[in-house]
């Protein structure tokens, strides 16, 4: 069987070497002189339907290709990008349709957050939570990325927020829910594709927002019983082009609004703003509510500006760097700070593949014994091992 035509069969297939290119980035800053360690793929496959991404493991199996998944790149751990020569990305955008049952959406995993949720407010619905990524991120990729998004003070990560997803592996498709999300939840693909997930939804009640003036240690004592809440330094709101200092947004339903927290409100989904001003590194953690503020005191000084977002049991921290060889260590010190407090990186990916958990690696090589499903993103790599020697630096 020629590979191409193998595929062709049965999905739309990009081989064009420009096309293929674009493939080689996702949201990551990666240093030009280890951009050669990022490899443009075999082929990209665009499948319609569950039957072609089963039909797609198969082919791959049989000719010993790795598979990257990729919805819409957005994520900054370089989890979608190739490590491996002769892979093939499955671009998950013709997957995207859904529909509502009950309490719950069923969507395939390139659905964009976005488009579920207006169709959800036309029935009277809404997402319980959303990455603020969500004008374009996909179902599947934040899901395989795992994380925690607007909403997730009162309803959690997005591991509390499924009732199950569809997986396609090497035997086939198989349905997962309970406890064993967790192998598929922020396990970057290497686990399985996921097809299609089933969410929970809310009732669409107006949300409202107020910004107020305040430290983060009184912040944190006010965030109780919102549906959402974050908190941004003086630092990053000035950055962001507000004359005002360190600032809490609340937002709930029974709260009063004010101008700055409906603005702030309604520019959630711009986030990152202040990477206009220049090109930016982000770092993320997470960390547990009790030792959330002595992080924050120590860490602020390392970065150049920080905001908090409360989820229901962690409080994630986002600090913002300009780039630079000296803001790169700068932003690895904000790691190292968050772990002396207890807490960690927020997601692995490729950047972080050597802190990914045994139990994770353990499961991937009952499932993928060959090790084909995204390659070098649970175990070292080269940008992995160097993050991890710079830090002897810090
Ligand atoms: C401006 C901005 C705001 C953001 N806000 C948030 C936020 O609020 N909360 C948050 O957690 N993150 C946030 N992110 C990070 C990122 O957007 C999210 O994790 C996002 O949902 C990833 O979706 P994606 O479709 O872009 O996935 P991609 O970046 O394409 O993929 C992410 C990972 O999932 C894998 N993958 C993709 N599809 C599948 C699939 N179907 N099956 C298996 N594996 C798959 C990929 O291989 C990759 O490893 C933000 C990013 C940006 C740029």
């Amino acid at each position: 069987m020629n590979l191409q035509t193998g595929f062709s069969k049965l999905t739309k297939v990009e081989a064009h070497p420009e096309v293929l290119e674009i493939y080689r980035y996702d949201f990551s800053f990666i240093p030009k002189i280890l951009s050669g360690f990022v490899k443009k793929p075999l082929l990209v496959v665009q499948p319609s339907k569950v039957e072609d991404l089963i039909r797609i493991l198969e082919i791959c199996e049989r000719f010993e290709l790795s598979i990257v998944p990729r919805g819409s790149a957005t994520s900054a751990y370089g989890g979608c990008v190739p490590l491996k020569e002769n892979c093939v990305v499955v671009d998950f955008k013709r997957m995207s349709n859904f529909e509502f049952r009950d309490d719950c959406v069923v969507a395939e995993s390139g659905a964009i957050w976005m488009e579920i949720e207006r169709e959800a407010n036309r029935l009277g619905k809404a997402l319980r939570i959303y990455p603020t990524s969500a004008l374009v991120s996909t179902v599947g990729g934040w899901i395989a990325q795992g994380g925690h998004g607007v909403g997730s003070l009162r309803y959690g990560g997005i591991e509390n927020n499924l009732e199950w997803i569809e997986v396609v592996d090497f035997k086939g498709l198989r349905v997962v829910k309970g406890s064993e999300l967790r192998r598929y939840i922020g396990a970057f693909g290497t686990t399985g594709l996921i097809a299609r997930a089933c969410i929970k939804l809310r009732e669409n009640r107006e949300i409202k927002a107020r910004a107020i003036d305040c430290k983060f240690s009184d912040a944190i004592l006010m965030v109780e019983g919102a549906y959402h809440a974050n908190f941004k330094d003086s630092k990053l709101m000035q950055m962001e082009g507000y004359q005002t200092q360190d600032t809490l947004m609340l937002c709930s339903e029974n709260i009063e609004s004010n101008e700055l927290g409906a603005e702030i409100w309604t520019k959630r989904l711009t986030p990152l703003r202040s990477a206009s001003k220049g090109k930016r590194i982000f770092s993320e953690v997470v960390l547990p509510y009790e030792r959330a503020v002595d992080f924050y005191e120590n860490a602020k000084r390392v970065a150049d500006g920080i905001e908090a977002i409360f989820s229901r049991d962690c409080v994630v921290f986002l600090a913002s760097f300009t780039t630079g060889c000296r803001e790169m260590l700068k932003s690895l010190k904000f790691v190292k700070i968050a772990e002396k407090f207890g807490g960690n990186v927020y997601a692995t990916g490729m950047l972080f593949s050597h802190k990914s958990s045994k139990e994770l690696r353990d499961f991937k090589r009952k499932v993928d014994p060959k090790g084909l499903l995204n390659p070098k993103k649970l175990e070292p790599n080269v940008f992995s091992r160097i993050i991890r020697t710079l830090r002897i630096f810090l």
